[in-house]
C-alpha cells in the first residue's frame, strides 16, 4: 500500500474537512528550500512551511547541535531543575529581543505562548488585587486554537462552534489612515470601564488575515493607550518573529514597547516544537510573593526541552550571521523587483510587502476554502512550488537559504498563474 493509502486508515489531519479531501500528499525528504514527495517530485517551500524552516530544511549546522544535546542531556522536569542550553537561550533571547524584555518562560506552541501570556497579564492584575477580566484583540486576529488564543482570534470556521465557551474579549479594527481616531476612541471606551487587563496583537502583519499589514505608528498610539491605563501589552510575535519583517522583532518598528512577547514557529527553525513567551521585569515582579499562591502554576511537561534549546540556540545564531542577514536584504530586494514587475497585472488587486513577506490580492471572486484555492494551489505544485493561498491572497515567505533561481522559479509560476490559469 502507499503511504497515500495507510495514511487513510488512522489519520486525522488539521483544517482539514476529510470528506471533500480525503487525499494528503506525503512528504518523503526536505533539504534547504525543497521538499520531496513519494515519486521524486520535488517542490520550492514558498512558505517555510508555515513559516518555521527559515534557515532551511534539515539545515546541517543546526542538526549537529540537536545531535550533541541528544547525546549530552535529552530532557528534564523543569521545575526545580535547570540546564546551560535554556540558559543560554534565554541569554541570546533577551539580546535580541526589545530592550525592555527581561524573562523568559517556555511552553509548547504558538497558541500556548499566547495562553501564557494572556494568562499572565490576567494575574497580574489578580496577583495586584484588581478585578480585570477583559482582552482586547483585533478583529480579525489569529493566536492559535487552544482556548484562550482562540478566544482571542477573530470569528472564522476555527473558533465559531466555541464561542459559548470564549473568555471575555472585546474587538477592535486593525488601525489606518482613516479609522485611527475611532479606533482609539472605541479602546478608551472599552478600557474606561477599568476591566480590561490586556491588548493582545499581532504586530504589524496579520498572517492568518491573509497578510494584511498595518502601520507601526497607528499601532504605538494604541499601544501608548494602553500603557496609559496599565493595560498589558501581548505581542503575538509567531509568526513575525526572528527575521521575517526585515528587523528581528516586527515590534522593533514600534516605538512602544510590548509588556510580554509570544514567539515560536521559527524560533526552533522548523526543527521541533516549542514556544517562549517573554515579558518585563514588572510583570515578573507581581508574582514574587511571600505566599506560593501568587506565583504562576502554569506547566507544559516538555517546557524548556534541553535539544529544542540548542536547536533554537542555534537558529539564533544562524539568524544573526551576516550570512543570513544578507540573504534576507536579498530577499526583500528581489521580491521588490518582482513587484514592480506584476502591481499593474490585470488579475492583481493589490501587493503588500514587509520584509521577506511578499503577498499578491488577486483580482477575482473566491471562497477561502472553495474550489478555486485548490486550483490555484494545485497549479503551483504542478510547476514544482509549495504556496498556500489565504482566500484570494497568495504570498511568499520563503526560507532565508533560497536561491535565486529557486526564488525566480515562484515567480514564473506567479506570472503563468496569473496569465494562463485565473
Ligand atoms: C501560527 C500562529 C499561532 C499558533 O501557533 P501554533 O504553533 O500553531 O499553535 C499563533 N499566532 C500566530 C500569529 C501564528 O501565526
Amino acid at each position: 500500500m502507499s503511504l497515500k493509502e495507510r495514511d487513510k486508515k488512522h489519520l486525522w489531519h488539521p483544517l482539514t474537512q476529510h470528506k471533500i479531501h480525503p487525499e494528503a500528499l506525503p512528504i518523503v525528504k526536505a533539504k534547504g528550500a525543497l521538499l520531496f514527495d513519494e515519486d521524486g517530485n520535488e517542490f520550492i517551500d514558498g512558505i517555510a512551511s508555515w513559516y518555521t524552516s527559515m534557515y532551511g530544511h534539515c539545515n546541517d549546522y543546526i542538526l549537529n547541535k540537536a545531535q550533541s544535546q541528544m547525546h549530552q542531556l535529552d530532557q528534564i522536569v523543569f521545575s526545580g531543575f535547570t540546564h546551560e542550553p535554556a540558559i543560554a537561550l534565554s541569554e541570546e533571547l533577551i539580546r535580541i529581543l526589545p530592550k525592555n524584555q527581561e524573562k523568559v518562560f517556555f511552553s509548547d506552541n504558538g497558541s500556548t505562548a499566547n495562553e501564557v501570556g494572556i494568562k499572565m497579564a490576567l494575574q497580574y492584575h489578580f496577583n495586584k488585587g484588581e478585578k480585570r477580566n477583559i482582552i482586547i484583540a483585533f478583529e480579525d486576529g489569529f493566536h492559535g486554537d487552544t482556548f484562550g488564543a482562540m478566544s482571542a482570534s477573530g470569528l472564522s470556521v476555527y473558533n465559531g462552534p466555541f464561542e459559548d465557551f470564549f473568555i471575555d474579549v472585546k474587538r477592535i479594527p486593525t488601525p489606518n489612515s482613516q479609522n485611527i481616531n475611532q479606533v482609539i476612541k472605541q479602546l478608551e471606551e472599552y478600557i474606561g470601564s477599568n476591566e480590561v487587563a490586556a491588548f493582545i496583537y499581532e504586530p504589524l502583519v496579520q498572517g492568518a488575515n491573509a497578510m494584511h499589514m498595518y502601520e507601526a505608528r497607528y499601532l504605538d498610539q494604541i499601544l501608548a493607550t494602553c500603557k496609559e491605563h496599565a493595560v498589558i501589552t501581548i505581542a503575538d510575535e509567531v509568526m513575525t518573529g526572528f527575521g521575517k519583517t526585515g528587523m528581528n522583532f516586527a515590534s522593533d518598528f514600534v516605538e512602544t514597547k510590548p509588556d510580554i512577547i509570544s514567539m515560536s514557529k521559527a524560533l526552533t527553525a522548523g526543527f521541533v516544537p516549542m514556544a517562549v513567551t517573554s515579558c518585563t521585569q514588572d510583570i515578573y515582579n507581581a508574582f514574587l510573593d511571600d505566599s506560593v499562591g501568587k506565583a504562576f502554576f502554569h506547566a507544559h511537561t516538555y517546557s524548556a526541552n534541553p535539544i529544542a534549546c540548542a536547536v533554537a540556540l542555534a537558529g539564533i545564531e544562524l539568524l544573526s550571521s551576516e550570512n543570513i542577514q544578507q540573504n534576507i536584504k536579498n530577499i526583500i530586494a528581489s521580491n521588490k523587483g518582482f513587484d514592480e514587475k506584476i502591481k499593474k497585472h490585470s488579475k492583481v488587486q493589490t501587493t503588500r510587502q514587509m520584509g521577506v513577506i511578499y503577498a499578491i490580492e488577486l483580482k477575482i471572486d473566491m471562497d477561502r476554502y472553495g474550489k478555486k484555492r485548490y486550483e490555484i494551489f494545485d497549479h503551483f505544485m504542478k510547476n514544482g512550488v509549495y504556496l498556500r493561498p489565504l482566500g484570494n491572497t497568495i504570498y511568499i515567505l520563503p526560507p532565508y537559504i533560497i536561491s535565486p533561481e529557486q526564488l525566480e522559479l515562484i515567480y514564473s509560476s506567479i506570472i503563468s498563474l496569473l496569465d494562463d490559469v485565473i
